[in-house]
């Protein structure tokens, strides 16, 4: 359903302040920076990576967020300034009414905090989505009770996974931080 009226910024940042996960490690495991952000990024603390491609990114989640809000917003990596997820672009340029944005937020948000119950201390939902990957490859080799065991994840992973590759992500195949081709889309039409 097309908005039948302008949205504001303060109905899309309310949509990202009930979200946050492009920074906290649920759609990417790294935030790309450029090369003259690297010093000050270290100097704030962030874990500086190689992300592949010859980019360099820092880990997610990212120390700046608080809850779902950037406490450095006015100061932040110029990646984060261009990013818009894909549903949020989609709002922004009318694709899609806020009513609908917000929907598929929360639907992706109610999945993500129902899963955190099985992700291990100090593993992202990025990654235990890939590790998710594993286990449906390896399924036959598993035993019963792991399997049982794992099920019940695997059925949220399954149903975020589809609803982020549907709906959120500008790429089906988990790129592991948003790229600039994502960044210079006007329509919310897929990138690739
Ligand atoms: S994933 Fe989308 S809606 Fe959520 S915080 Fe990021 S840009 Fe905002
Ligand atoms: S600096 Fe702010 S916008 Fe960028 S990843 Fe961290 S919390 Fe998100």
């Amino acid at each position: 359903m097309t908005a039948d009226k302008p949205v504001t910024s303060q109905e899309l940042s309310d949509i990202c302040l009930s979200c946050g996960m492009c920074c906290e490690g649920t759609l990417y495991s790294h935030i790309p920076l450029k090369p003259e952000e690297i010093a000050k990024a270290e100097g704030r603390g962030w874990k500086i990576d190689e992300i592949g491609n010859g980019e360099t990114g820092f880990l997610s989640p990212c120390h700046a967020l608080s809850g779902a809000c950037c406490t450095i917003y006015g100061d932040r990596p110029s990646v984060c300034g261009a990013y818009s997820c894909r549903v949020l672009r989609r709002v922004k340029n009318g694709r899609i009414a806020v009513e609908e944005g917000q929907s598929i937020i929360a639907k992706a948000t109610s999945l993500r905090d129902q899963l955190r119950q099985y992700v291990p201390a100090g593993t992202t939902l990025f990654d235990f989505r890939r590790k998710a990957a594993d286990w449906v490859d390896n399924w036959q080799q598993l035993s019963k009770a792991e399997r049982k065991e794992l099920a019940p994840a695997m059925l949220l992973i399954t149903e975020l996974t589809n609803l982020l590759d549907k709906e959120v992500l500008w790429i089906t195949d988990n790129a592991r931080s948003p790229e600039p081709s994502m960044m210079s889309d006007k329509d919310g039409d897929r990138v690739a």
